[in-house]
């Protein structure tokens, strides 16, 4: 079944979350304005499914049952489902801004293929009792939070060292029927528009650290459980044309003694493994992030090149704005282009997916967090300070101003000023409302801190392969003076291929 944007919105009505938004209880979440925007994100990724202009990006089919599913539900298994995943990723944040579900997507997929490790090197059943779950998901075509980021406390100390223990979630009770969890997930994206939420780990653990090496799927509803969320972008804010309509709600997501029946345990112990999971999530989470991202690029493009028009500027003519109009392209190109290339070279594994090549992945969501800031720069360079000065739209109205403002803050003769100020507000919104300061956070923080990603990229990059290709160089002799005797120590021994006599001996 192939839920409708408007249908998903009704099926929220089937659970009854515990769900706080600024100190009020949400009673219907479908019917809460606060978090329309939200919902209507995500429900551009259903309306999408069922578009035949869009259905080639944004269904799969799921090799394990060979039925079709939505993209953001599938379980990639060639170089071509990440591309495609890639691409319906931009598709749909380009339309919203972003849209969430693919979330839900890089947390099937890392589950995936981590369970089916656990299973080799432990003799369990995670991978069977997931596949079952992943089709229930699929079939009932759902939308999953990602509890992933603990509260975490103070940074400097392991999950069990903290003062308060419920900074961490982790196992307090394990039952013949299942297991029972408690503890804090800070920040999960669209916490109160989601049918279920899926638990895991935030970071590597140590042996003493099993009860916090859990993964499981936990309705939005079970007993236990409280949202407390903020609204979803500027719902009502006459002046944000974008976000009154798109935006993202994250929320802090409380496991207050929440039981899980077995089937829905996915890891619970299993250290090393639960490790495998958070790594894996996190590289197809970035490889997603660089879609979403460059679909937020297409919209500063597309809103720079109408606002220079707007002012009568034309880049052809005008080197310094076509020059910032392609730094703009070469930002939002470049690390798509880290999408593709972590696409192209994807790696399979025994449970029959496919994983992003991680360097290519990191890179990407690296340059992207960080580059964010150029991004907004370059659209106010472009467009000039009335995307901050411009008064309300309720001045539209003003008779008494409406007339004479129109007449002198238009721009290009041909162009009526409400098609400048339309395209001022939505730069505004952007780029320098409180949801431009949500992009930029999400890009820099969203999938992990730029450490995070530094980290990834150190640890898989081949750093002796291009050791040992200088190191044959210089052996023959192509950059050797002829003085030239051994290799670093430690590289391929202790104390080096060949070990330079003592110099008496050479006397
Ligand atoms: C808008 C948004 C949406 C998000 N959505 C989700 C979601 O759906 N699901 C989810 O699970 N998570 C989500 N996240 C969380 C995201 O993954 C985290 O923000 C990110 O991993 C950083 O964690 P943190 O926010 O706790 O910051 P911190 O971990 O506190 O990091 C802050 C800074 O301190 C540094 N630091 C932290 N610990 C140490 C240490 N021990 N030693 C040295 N330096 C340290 C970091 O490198 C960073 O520079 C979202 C985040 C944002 C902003």
């Amino acid at each position: 079944m192939l839920m409708s944007g408007e249908e998903f919105r009704e099926s929220l009505d089937r659970y009854k979350p515990r769900i706080f938004l600024n100190g009020q209880r949400v009673e219907r979440v479908s019917q809460e304005a606060r978090l329309a925007p939200g919902i209507a994100a995500i429900g551009v990724t259903y309306d999408f499914a069922r578009d035949e202009r869009h259905t080639a990006l944004m269904l799969a089919r799921q090799h394990t049952s060979g039925k079709t599913v939505n993209r953001m539900l599938h379980i990639n298994e060639t170089s071509q489902d990440l591309l495609t995943k890639l691409e319906a990723v931009r598709l749909v944040c380009r339309e919203v801004g972003c849209a969430q579900r693919y979330l839900t997507h890089d947390a099937l997929n890392g589950i995936f293929q981590a369970t089916h490790r656990a299973d080799a090197v432990h003799g369990t059943d995670y991978h069977q009792r997931f596949t079952a779950y992943l089709h229930r998901v699929q079939d009932e075509d759902l939308t999953l939070g990602v509890a992933m980021t603990d509260a975490k406390g103070d940074r400097s100390r392991r999950p069990g060292q903290q003062s308060n223990p419920d900074v961490y979630v982790r196992i307090t009770e394990r039952r013949k029927d299942g297991i029972v969890i408690r503890g804090t997930k800070a920040i999960v994206t669209a916490a109160p528009y989601v049918h279920e939420f899926l638990v895991m780990p935030c970071r590597t653990h140590v042996a003493g650290d099993e009860d916090f090496a859990v993964c499981c799927a936990v309705p939005c509803d079970a007993e236990g459980v409280t949202i407390v969320t903020r609204a979803a972008g500027r719902p009502g804010d006459p002046a944000a044309k974008f976000s009154s309509k798109y935006g993202q709600a994250t929320g802090a997501v409380m496991f207050d003694d929440v039981f899980v029946p077995w089937d829905r345990v996915f890891m619970a112990g299993e250290i090393t493994e639960a490790g495998t999971l958070t790594t894996s999530y996190a590289t197809h989470h970035r490889h997603s992030c660089i879609g979403a991202r460059a679909g937020f690029g297409d919209l500063l493009i597309g809103a720079g090149a109408l606002m220079v028009e707007a002012n009568g500027l034309d880049p052809e003519r005008h080197a310094h704005i076509r020059e910032q109009l392609v730094e703009l392209i070469k930002i939002t190109e470049g690390f798509f282009a880290c999408g593709v290339a972590a696409s192209v070279y994807c790696q399979k594994d025994g449970s029959g997916a496919v994983m992003p090549d991680a360097v290519f992945s990191n890179i990407g969501k690296l340059l992207l967090a960080t580059q964010i800031y150029d991004m907004h720069k370059i659209a106010h360079y472009v467009s000039g300070g009335l995307v901050v000065a411009l008064p309300g739209p309720d001045e539209d109205h003003n008779p008494e101003t409406a007339a004479s403002l129109a007449a002198v803050l238009a721009g290009r003769e041909d162009i009526p000023y409400a098609q400048r100020a339309e395209v001022a507000r939505l730069i505004d919104d952007l780029t320098v409302s409180r949801e431009a300061g949500f992009y930029s956070v999400i890009s820099l923080h969203g999938g992990g801190s730029p450490e995070a990603m530094k980290r990834e990229i150190w640890r898989n990059y081949p750093v002796m392969e291009k050791v040992e290709l200088v190191e044959r160089l210089l052996d023959r002799g192509v950059l050797a003076d002829g003085s030239r005797t051994s290799k670093q120590p430690g590289r391929c021994c202790v104390t080096g291929c060949e070990v330079p006599k003592p110099p008496l001996a050479a006397e």
